[in-house]
Formats: C-alpha cells, structure tokens, sequence
C-alpha cells in the first residue's frame, strides 16, 4: 500500500460534496424550467434536499471508503514497524509469469534489513529484482518448484536447509513461505548457530554411544530401582544376555549371587535381609557421589559364575538429584587366577609344589586355635631325610631335586587331604595333622611315614634307599603354641637322628626335662666366661715317624659349679646356637696361642698348636684381626697355628668364608680339616683351598682294626692325601693295634687317649716327658710286609 492513497481520496471527497452542491441547484433550475412556476417551495426544498441527500450519501460511502483507506494505512505502517524489527529475514514477492502463465521467477516487491544484512547489498539494489537473479535460486532447484507449489495450492512451506553459497551469511536457514495473492511472503531464520550446535551434540551423542557400545568393560546403566535401562555390548557378552532381555525387564540384582548380596548386607546393617536392601546392596556408597568399588560374583545366563569388579557411580540431574547408576564391570578371573598364581608361588616350595615356610607358620597357628575351640590335639612332624646330603652332592643337585620331589608325594600320599605338607628346608618337611584324638592315632601316621617313605627310589638308572628322621609333638600335650609345636617337633627329629636314623620320636616328658635342661646350661653359658668356668686343655699328637711330640690340640673345657664338667660335645653346638661361640671362641684362641707358646718355651720345641674353628665363628666379620692379635699377643708364629676346620664349610662356604681362609693362609697359618671323611668333602676342595692336613675321623680309626671298609677308607685317605702332598693325623687313637696298622698305612701323625687325653696347661710338659720316657713311647716297628 501506497503513502499517497488516502490524499488522493480525500481530494476525491471534497470534488464530491462540491459537485453534489451545483448539480443540486442545476436540478432544482431545471424543475422549474420545466414546470414553471407551480413549483412550489416544498418542492424546491425536496429537491435540494434530494441533491445534498445524495451529496452525503456520496460523502458518507467516501467516509467509509476512506476509513477503510485509513485502517489500511495504519495497518501497512504496523507491518512496516513489524517486519524491519523482527530478527528474521522477510520479503514479499510477486509471480513473474511467462506467456503460458507459468511462474519463472518472483519479483522482489519488499525485503527488510535482515535480508540486506543476510544477502549483503543493499535494499535499493534489491528492490524491483527477481529472485533468480539476485540470490543463487534457480527455476530449476526443488525449493523454487516448492515455493511455486504454495501459489498452486495455497498451502504454507516451512523447512530447514543447509546454503552452501559464500554470498549468503547464513550456513543453514529456516524458511516459513506463506501465498500472498499471486506472490509469496517469505520469512528466513538463521539457524546456523542452532545447527552446528546440534550437529555438535549429534556428534557428541554418537561418540558417547560409540564409546558406551565399543567400551573394552561392561556398562550397565539403572534407574533408582535398580531396573536395567541400558547395557552396552561388552555387558551382554559379559552376562550372558542380549539387550532386549534385560532392558526395562530385569534389576541389576538380577545378575549377582543372592547370598553374596545378603552377605555384604548384613556387613552394612546387621538387621539386613535382600528383600529389605536388594538394589542399595549394590550402591551403598554410590549415593554420596563416590565411586562403590567391589568384587562379586557374576551370574550369568546359563548359571555360571564368573568373578567381577564392579565400579557403580550415580547419575545426577543438573539440580544435583541421583537419577539412577551407571556400573561398569570387568571379569576378574585372570586376575584373581594371576594373584592365586603369584600367592601360591610366594608361599609354595617351587621344586615340590608343597606349602612353605611361611604359610605353614600360619596354618599351624590356625590348626592350633581350630584345636583351642574345639578341644581337639595338633600334631606337627618335622620329617628329615637321612643322609640326603651324600646323594645330592655325589649324585649331582638334579638327582637330588627328583628324590625330594619324589619325597614329596609319598608324604601327601600318606596323609589325609586336609593335613599340611610343608617343604621348609632343603630336605626337611612338616607335616601338621589337625583333628587328632589319640597319640596312638599320631604313633599310627608317623610309622606309615617312615614305612611309606622306605621303598628304594630309581633316579636315573640309579636305586637309592632313602630313610627319614621324624620327630612329632602334639598340641596340647607338649606344646601351648604353634611356635613351640615346631620347635620341640624339630628336637625330636634331633632325638630321633642320635637315636639311628630311620624311626620317629614323640616329644616327650624326658625331652622337655631335656629342653628345661638346655635352657638351664643356657642361662649358665652365658656367664661362664666372667666366672671363669672355662679352660684349655691340650692333647699332644705325635710324628709317625719320629715318635717325637709334634704339636698339641687345644679343647675347651667348663666346669660349671653345680653342672659339674660339661662335655663340649654338649655345650659347644649350644654355643654356635646362641652365638655365645663368638666371644668364647675368641677367648679360647687368645688362651691357647699363648698357652700354646708358653709350652713351647717351656719344653724349647715349636709344637704346633691346633685350635678349632666353629663354622658359627666364620660369621664374625674380625675373625682375622682377631687370629693376628692373639698372634701378636702371644708370640706365637703364624707357622705354628693351625686351625682346623670340618670338611663341611669348605663345601658349604660363601665367598667371606673363603677369603677369611685367604688370608689367614696369608699370614703364614696352616690349616686342617677335622673329622673327615664324615662330611660330604671331595679332594678336589682340598685342592683348591691349599689344605696343609686331613684329620682321619675317629670313628674311622676305630673300626679299621676289624672293618674292611673302613680299613679301605683309611688306607685311601693316607694315599690320595700323600699324593696331594697333604699330611694326614689319625685321631681318636686309643690302641697299640690302631697305632701299628697307622704305622703300616705310612700315616703321619697320631692323636688320642693312646698317646695320652687332652690334660691342662700345667700337666702337658709332664704328659710330654713321660710320654718319651715311657716304653710304649717307642714307635712299633712296621711290618714291612704289610705296608702297601
Ligand atoms: P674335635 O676337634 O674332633 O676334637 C677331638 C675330640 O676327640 C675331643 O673331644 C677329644 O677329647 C676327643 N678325643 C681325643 N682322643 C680321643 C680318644 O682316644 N678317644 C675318644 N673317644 N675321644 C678322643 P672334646 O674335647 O669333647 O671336643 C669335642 C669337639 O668339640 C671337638 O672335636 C671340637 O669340634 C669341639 N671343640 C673343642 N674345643 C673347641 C674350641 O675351643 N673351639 C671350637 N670351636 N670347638 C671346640
Ligand atoms: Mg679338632
Ligand atoms: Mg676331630
């Protein structure tokens, strides 16, 4: 509409209401032309009044029309206001048709800001234009045949549509094209914001649903009732169950071990029953916002159980309200087997599969407390394999692995399934028999041990006969505590060695009256040093060939007040247990080196003085400034100290052990080896550790008079050592038929009671004498014959 059209209508009102005036009087004129002048006065007035009737009929329709004119007006100036206000783009538009009548483009009759800002020019180069030629529409495009169909049925379009073209600022728009007689009003929204944002979220909503579907764990979200509202594809896998199974169907409960869920209720709330509970069972600390991390069992679809982790946080509205659980869970049966795996190698013997030392301290003590409640007794047996050393060391460490191996399962063969085997030495096992009533029942277990463990054993084409030691002590007999069950078990394993190997002993009244006894020789060892309870004695050994004293071995001696004389056989292993050894043993070196030269001196010869070394006393880090102080100290010569060592450690010694061996080598002492033959020592050791002398174990000497092989071992002892340049000493000699097959053997030296017992430092110069004095001084000559 037009700013013009109402001045030019009410022009057209007053040229009306003008005209009617004249035309009236023209007719009234006319009249009386016509009639003369009958015409009367009412008359006249009739027609005038007929001329301005008509006057203001056509006043009163122009009124009307120019209301209408006016309300037209006013409504095109509110459109105006409208459309230049509004966010959106609009514009009218006309048909342009061709000859056939066929719409070809629309003609842009009004367009507001927007569109100039949308299309970037300016109102006046777009006004009058069609629309094909100023934006990038085309006849040919759907949209232009879509806008043409809302001419033809009348029917409004509203669609969204991505743009494409860099003229247009908009990447998406929101048209709503509405007829407007033969042309259209169209209203375009931006909404390349809106889009992107919802492009952006649609993204965001397919990379949360690939992540949710492709999670390496299962995801199972729940209201607050615990009804499975979504689970991704890891979660059926996990279950068992597909989607559509569980979805809105079933409750996470559904899944897990009744007895499971009612245990870990009753720990939340004592008074808990799964009914009251169900579903919190699982979220008890989820609620607060925290994460709720526990193992459970699964159960899945076709019943198996599979243990799980399961994490399960809340959802919250934005308003901070939970709105149901997400629960993520993973199978841990790897895990849980790895962790299995790792407990049984931490607390299992590697070689023999058995329990070991540690858990076994732990399943005593709960076998003992099990025994406590239920007045039951325990038995613990400390088994020990006779001499397995000797098989190991000739047979080398593999046959040695078999034979334990074996030793194994004949032990859990012979014992019940809920009894502990236990390897916790090299060849010393445990077993503890929880549940026992009698000791007859315990008498019964221990002989079927040492019988089962008896039949010969072939390892590598080899048959080997294997025996065992086996000491027993029973809870509550003798024994108040697992500590002491196995130690007093272990006394009685000593017990049952010293008796002849190959038999158990039952810990017992004497034994305890024993252990009382070891405690009370304890207690006095440990102050025998500052009560000078201790003394040397010394026991000469004399040259084989000469006959001639050549030196002396220095033995401790106690004598305790109220003990009496106590055998160092005794108190010596004591001594290397308690480490009391160390300072005892550095006091009888110190004595006897100087003991030892002042013999020297006196009797004017350079005897050798032999001292005895524990492998306990190895351990002491200043063993050599020790042995060269005591040197210093007494004036002795290195050359004329000899210390003797067993066969053992030279097999069983660390790097320390050797290198103290070293040096003292170093500083010019010699050193011997004690008793042997006994241990598991091979002549290549004494090779290799520049040995000086070999001490044929007494026992040895003892029986050669009449055993042959014993005879052999000694005879091959004295042979291979002189072939090593060693010289061998026979000790333990106590007769003139001992002292001449010595002779006959070429042995080097002799030591025992024979010649004479080890005496105090004050007899030994007379011991001497009168051993020189005496007939039986004088060396038995050798049958020739008989040496070979
Ligand atoms: P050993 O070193 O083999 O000492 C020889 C043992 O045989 C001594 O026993 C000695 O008294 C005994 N003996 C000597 N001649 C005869 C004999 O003709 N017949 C018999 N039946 N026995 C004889 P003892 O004095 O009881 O010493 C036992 C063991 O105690 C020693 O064996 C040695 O290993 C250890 N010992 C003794 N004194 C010391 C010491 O000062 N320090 C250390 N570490 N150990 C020592
Ligand atoms: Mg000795
Ligand atoms: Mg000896």
């Amino acid at each position: 509409m037009k700013a013009s059209a109402l001045d030019s209508h009410r022009s057209w009102v007053w040229k009306t209401i003008l005209s009617a005036i004249p035309i009236s009087l023209a007719v009234v004129q006319l009249w009386r032309l016509n009639h003369g002048a009958e015409l009367g006065r009412m008359s006249t007035v009739l027609i005038a009044l007929s001329g301005t009737a008509v006057a203001v009929w056509a006043l009163w329709r122009e009124y009307g029309r120019g209301e209408k004119i006016r309300g037209a007006e006013l409504a095109h100036s509110q459109f105006l206001a409208a459309a230049e206000t509004s966010l959106d783009a609009f514009g009218l538009f006309e048909s342009v048709r061709d000859e056939a009548g066929k719409i070809v483009d629309f003609q842009i009759l009004y367009i507001n800001a927007n569109v100039e800002r949308l299309l970037g020019q300016s109102r006046s180069e777009l006004l009058g234009q069609t629309l094909c030629s100023v934006t990038p529409m085309k006849p040919t495009v759907p949209m232009f045949g879509r806008f043409c169909r809302v001419i033809e049925t009348g029917e409004s379009l509203n669609e969204e549509f991505p743009v494409s073209y860099e003229s247009v600022k908009a990447s998406w728009l929101q048209t709503q094209v509405v007829k407007l007689g033969d042309g259209l009003a169209i209203t375009f929204k931006d909404i390349s914001e809106a889009k992107s944002a919802q492009e952006r979220y649609a993204q965001l909503a397919e990379f949360t649903d690939s992540v949710f579907q492709n999670a390496p764990f299962s995801i199972i979200a729940t209201d607050l009732e615990g009804t499975i509202t979504a689970m991704n594809a890891q979660a059926e896998k996990l279950t068992g169950y597909r989607c559509e199974e569980l979805v809105e169907k079933a409750s996470l409960t559904a899944l897990h071990d009744e007895r499971e869920l009612l245990a870990r209720a009753i720990a939340i709330d004592t008074a808990a029953t799964v009914e009251k509970y169900g579903f919190e069972v699982l979220t008890a600390g989820a609620a607060d916002g925290e994460m709720e991390e526990r193992e459970w069992t699964l159960i899945r679809r076709d019943g198996s159980r599979t243990p799980i982790n399961l994490a399960v946080r809340a959802v919250t509205t934005e308003g901070g309200e939970v709105s149901g659980f997400v629960s993520i869970a993973f199978d841990i049966t790897d895990r849980r087997q790895m962790m299995e795996y790792v407990t049984h190698l931490a607390t299992h013997d590697q070689l023999t599969g058995l329990t070991g030392r540690a858990l076994l301290q732990d399943k005593t003590v709960e076998a003992v407390e099990q025994a406590r409640r239920y007045g039951t007794k325990v038995a613990v047996f400390v088994i020990d394999l006779d001499h397995f050393k000797r098989i190991n060391d000739s047979l080398g460490h593999s046959a040695g692995d078999q034979l334990l191996i074996e030793a194994a399962r004949r032990l859990t063969r012979s014992v019940r399934s809920t009894d502990v085997v236990a390897r916790v030495g090299g060849d010393e096992f445990v077993v503890v028999m929880p549940d026992i009533t009698s000791v007859n029942d315990v008498e019964q277990c221990a002989a079927n041990l040492v019988a089962r463990l008896a039949p010969e054993i072939s390892i590598d084409e080899h048959l080997m006969h294997v025996t065992a030691s086996v000491g027993i002590c029973i809870y509550p007999d003798f024994a108040s505590d697992a500590k002491h069950l196995l130690k007093r078990a272990d006394s009685a394993m000593y017990a049952a060695k010293e008796n002849g190997r190959n038999q158990f002993q039952i810990f017992s009244e004497s034994m305890l009256k024993e252990t009382a006894e070891r405690l009370t020789m304890e207690h006095a060892l440990r102050h025998a040093l500052v009560n000078k309870e201790l003394s040397m004695h010394y026991q000469p050994q004399i040259s084989l060939t000469t006959g001639a004293v050549t030196g002396m071995e220095a033995l401790l001696r106690w004598t305790h007040p109220k003990l009496g004389s106590v055998s160092p056989s005794q108190f010596i292993p004591l001594a290397e247990e308690t480490g009391l050894i160390v300072p005892i043993g550095e006091w009888a070196f110190l004595t006897a080196c100087c003991e030892g030269r002042a013999l020297q001196v006196e009797l004017g010869v350079d005897l050798t003085v032999s001292i005895n070394l524990s492998p306990r006393q190895f351990q002491q880090k200043n063993l050599v400034p020790m042995v060269e102080s005591a040197l210093l100290k007494s004036g002795l010569s290195a050359e004329c100290l000899q210390i003797e060592i067993t066969e053992n450690m030279l097999m069983v010694s660390s790097e320390h052990v050797l290198d103290k061996l070293q040096r003292m080598r170093e500083l010019g002492v010699r050193i011997s080896i004690d008793d042997f033959g006994t241990g598991f020592c091979s002549f290549s050791y004494l090779l290799e550790y520049q040995v000086d002398r070999l001490k044929i174990d007494q026992s040895f000497v003892r029986k050669a008079v009449a055993d042959a092989n014993a005879a052999a071992v000694v005879r091959t002892i004295i042979a291979m050592s002189h072939g090593l340049n060693i010289k061998v000493v026979a000790e333990g000699v106590e007769t003139d038929e001992q002292m001449r097959f010595l002779l006959r053997r070429r042995c080097d030296e002799a030591q025992g009671n024979f010649i004479s017992r080890p005496v105090a430092k004050a007899e030994f110069s007379g011991v001497v004498r009168s051993y020189e004095d005496h007939p039986s001084a004088r060396i038995p000559e050798p049958v020739a014959g008989l040496v070979r």
